[in-house]
């Protein structure tokens, strides 16, 4: 169905299926006419591509996907919108509607079930009470696609691009660089949804890296590292570090000297290369520190 951005027609489709938005699930459905075909032609959403939807709402979008991918497989928490897509996509049998929270979905296995032989790309307007959380979880859980373009609030849009050692910088900042290349494609104001939501938004797409650009031998204290040091945004690189992992303070200054840096930087002000070095150079003195306790019991 083509004009699900007609208000008029929203109207209608609610009315006949008794359907209210939900706050609680983030619903702001777009009405721009304008925007979708934007974000499927901009996310990949074309010949020789599977895109996955997260949070289909009427449709919308899911429409302009596919018209121009092979195959959608989108996922949507609200049960109730299940039988007004039957009705808004009715026209397409390239679309496999999962009601599910995207969160609980095992994407890795969607994929091999629905893509075999398509390259993948995710596409979507997400929730913004879960925006961050779940480009985590789709960064994380290394999913073999290409892209990932979505809408997000500005302000979490400015934060997930910004340059790792930029005074927007935060943890999520760090995780999407090392995972992928941020690009903010454009913005879109607040009047271009229903209902009118009190932010901004833009698109963003993460092209995911073959590689990660620093080399990190342990990716999971990498991130409880970065995690640590934007948990106290006020506080300086050692203090946040120190209370944040329970680390002597003496031992986290030893450490940031070590990478080359001066003790008072601020968690913001680190590269991602920096933030690696002192991962390896704390890590180290910390298992140091360990063998010689060892040592010590031992003897
Ligand atoms: N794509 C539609 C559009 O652009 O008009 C709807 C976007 S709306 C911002 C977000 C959608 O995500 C809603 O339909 C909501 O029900 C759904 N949603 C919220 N939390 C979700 C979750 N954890 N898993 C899957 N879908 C979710």
């Amino acid at each position: 169905m083509d004009n699900l951005t007609n208000i008029n027609v929203i109207k209608d489709i609610f009315e006949r299926h008794g359907f209210t938005f939900s706050k609680a699930l983030g619903q702001n459905f777009i009405i721009n006419p304008a925007i979708c075909p934007k974000i499927a032609e901009m996310g990949n959403a074309k010949k020789g591509f599977g895109i996955i939807e997260i949070g289909t709402g009427v449709g919308v979008l899911t429409n302009e996907l596919a018209k121009r991918a092979d195959k959608v497989v989108a996922v949507e928490i609200d049960t109730r919108l299940i039988p007004i897509l039957e009705e808004t996509l009715s026209e397409y049998d390239n679309v496999t509607v999962i009601n599910a929270d995207v969160m609980k979905t095992d994407l890795k296995a969607v994929i091999e079930e629905h893509f075999g032989g398509l390259d993948v790309a995710v596409c979507a307007n997400l929730p913004y009470y879960i925006t961050s959380p779940i480009i985590m979880y789709l960064l994380e859980s290394r999913l073999p696609i290409r892209s990932i373009t979505v809408m997000v609030q500005k302000e979490a849009g400015v934060r997930l691009c910004a340059k790792p050692g930029s005074r927007e910088c935060g943890a999520v900042t760090a995780a999407v660089h090392y995972y992928a290349e941020p690009k903010l494609l454009f913005n879109v104001s607040r009047g271009s949804f229903m209902p009118a939501p009190n932010v901004d938004s833009c698109v963003i797409r993460l092209d995911i890296r073959e590689t990660p650009p620093v080399s990190v031998s342990d990716e999971k204290y990498f991130f409880r590292l970065v995690r640590g040091a934007f948990s106290q945004r006020r506080k300086n690189l050692a203090n946040s570090l120190s209370s944040s992992m329970a680390i002597p303070k003496s031992d986290v200054i030893n450490a940031i000297r070590a990478a080359g840096l001066s003790e008072n930087i601020r968690p913001e002000q680190l590269t991602l290369q920096q933030f690696a070095d002192v991962a390896k150079q704390l890590s180290s003195l910390i298992t140091g520190d360990k063998n010689n306790e060892d040592k010590h019991t031992e003897a």
